[in-house]
Parts: structure tokens; C-alpha cells; sequence
């Protein structure tokens, strides 16, 4: 596996194998299994392909008042886990490196990005749309995986692929848990004892109301986010910051269920940590 820091470098390693198609797989790093499936899942649905997996903390993605300087690095333990994996390269830069001091270009995506997320991180979606694009233009990858788990994240990549005519393949990963549920995260780790022990409330809600939805039982959009609220709000550490049922590709919040695909989005803060998670259903009929 080979450990590249310069965009020059990627370049001529792309140069020395030519001819070969690549798999991105991008990431901030502190890798966990939800990073490392990613990786598997590349190597499953693309076995000819290199596979690139990116580590960089993009700072651009990064509000004022957020974790950029305390977000986990561990590189050695990232490197040594994207080998085991299967990872073909590693493309690991500077900050320096990605961005020239007076950058003044960017990516803004003005639909999708504004909401849930977007509302309480504002900026946060134009960072993740320069820096993928960037990482799309170095690597020119014909395939790219991203998890489920940041499910708006994935909705605005696939818009920035549509829109500017990116020729990449976006494969989505499922979310992978912990055994008692709770979506793997490297914020996970700022939890205290007994956050972590109140935050699987997150995934057993939304499974539950999923299942009420599915049953009939909760018979619009309103009840079932009442619900949720209920559940969630149950336990003592939670804050809740949104909770939303959108449509799966618009993520326009739904008025009712019928012929629609509707996922369930929560952002919930335990102490100072906000977690997000989402579970999806099937189509809804009528
Ligand atoms: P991050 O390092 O948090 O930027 O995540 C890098 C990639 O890993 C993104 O595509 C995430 O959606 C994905 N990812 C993070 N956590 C999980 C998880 N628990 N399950 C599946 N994919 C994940």
C-alpha cells in the first residue's frame, strides 16, 4: 500500500498504473468499522479496481465553534487498518496541500444543504462539496463510497456528481453499529459514561417508529415524529435538534405517507456531542 502526501505524488502513482479504474473511499480519519466496511465494500462491488482511500480533517467542513483542532488523529492506526482492508493507497495531506492560503473558490449547494444539518452547521455542506470535488478531480476515481449514516451528506454528493457532471459511480454503505446500536462515530468518543449508555435511545426510537410507520400504525408524519420526540426525549442526557421524516431523495419533510420513500432523520446532543443517525423504509403505497 502506498502512503502519498502530495497531490504531485497521487498523480504520478495514478500515472504509474495506468490504465487501471479507481475506487474512492474518502475520510477524516480515526478510522472504526464503519470506515473500514467502506473499504470492503469497495473491494466487494469493484474487485479490479485500485482502491484510494483518503484520510485529511478538512478544516473547510468545520465551523468556528467546532471540534476541527480536538477531532481524533491517529494515523499510524489508520494506515494500518486501511492495508489490512485491502486499501490499494492512502492519500493523506496537509492542509497546506489541499488549500492555497487565498483560496477563494468553493462549491455551494443551494437546495439540499440548507436544512437539518446544514441548519445548525452552516457552511458545512460547501466544504464537504469543494473538498470531494477536489478529491474527485485528484483522484478521478470511476467509483466512490459513502455511508448511509451521514444519509444528507450522501444526498448533496450525489447532487454534486449530478450537477457537474462528475463520471463517478456513488455507492452508498450501510451503517454499521455498535452492538447495542448506536452508528459508529469517531464523536462517539467524547461521550461520557453515561451519555454512552443513554445514546442507543437514538437507533431503538427510530427502528421502533420505522416499524410503526411500516404496520400503519402511526398513520402520518406528525404522529410519527411526536413519538419519536417522546422516546427520545426520555432519556435524561438527550437534546434533541431535529428529528424529521423527508423524503429519501429530496429530503423535503413529508406532510403525509402515501407513495413516498421516507427516512427518518435524527440529530440529538448528549452533553456537548451531537450525534446523527437515520433509518429508511420502503416505498409506501397508497
Ligand atoms: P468521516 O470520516 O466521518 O468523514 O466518514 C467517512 C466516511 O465514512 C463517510 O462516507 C461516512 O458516511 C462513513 N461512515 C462514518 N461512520 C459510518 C458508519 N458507522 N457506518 C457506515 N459508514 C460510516
Amino acid at each position: 500500500m502506498e502512503v502519498l502526501q502530495s497531490k504531485q505524488d497521487l498523480r504520478n502513482w495514478i500515472r504509474d498504473r495506468r490504465g487501471r479504474e479507481r475506487t474512492l473511499v474518502p475520510t477524516m480519519g480515526a478510522l472504526h468499522r464503519g470506515h473500514t466496511s467502506l473499504i470492503d465494500l469497495a473491494r466487494e462491488t469493484t474487485p479490479e479496481n485500485d482502491i484510494v482511500a483518503t484520510i485529511f480533517v478538512n478544516p473547510t467542513q468545520f465551523g468556528p465553534n467546532e471540534d476541527f483542532d480536538s477531532y481524533p488523529r491517529q494515523l499510524e492506526d489508520d494506515l494500518a487498518l486501511c492495508e489490512t482492508h485491502g486499501a490499494s493507497a492512502v492519500f493523506t495531506p496537509a492542509a497546506g496541500e489541499m488549500y492555497e492560503k487565498d483560496a477563494s473558490i468553493s462549491i455551494h449547494e443551494s437546495a439540499l444543504s440548507h436544512r437539518l444539518c446544514g441548519a445548525s452547521r452552516p457552511g458545512h455542506f460547501d466544504g464537504v462539496c469543494t473538498v470531494v470535488a477536489k478529491l474527485f478531480l485528484l483522484t478521478q476515481p470511476s467509483t466512490a463510497l459513502f455511508g448511509e449514516k451521514d444519509f444528507q451528506q450522501l444526498a448533496v454528493l450525489r447532487r454534486l456528481v449530478r450537477d457537474l457532471d462528475f463520471p463517478i459511480e456513488i455507492i452508498p454503505g450501510p451503517t454499521v453499529r455498535d452492538a447495542d446500536g448506536l452508528a459508529m462515530s469517531s464523536r462517539n468518543a467524547y461521550l461520557s459514561e453515561e451519555e454512552r449508555a443513554h445514546a442507543p435511545i437514538i437507533f431503538a426510537a427510530l427502528s421502533r417508529v420505522a416499524r410503526g410507520i411500516a404496520e400503519g400504525r402511526l398513520e402520518s408524519p406528525l404522529e410519527a415524529v411526536a413519538e419519536l420526540t417522546r422516546e427520545i426525549e426520555s432519556a435524561p442526557p438527550a437534546r434533541i435538534d431535529y428529528l424529521e421524516i423527508v423524503d429519501s431523495i429530496t429530503l423535503e419533510a413529508l406532510t403525509d405517507f402515501k407513495n413516498t420513500t421516507p427516512r427518518l432523520l435524527a440529530a440529538v446532543f448528549f452533553g456537548q456531542t451531537r450525534l446523527i443517525d437515520n433509518v429508511g423504509l420502503p416505498a409506501l403505497n397508497a
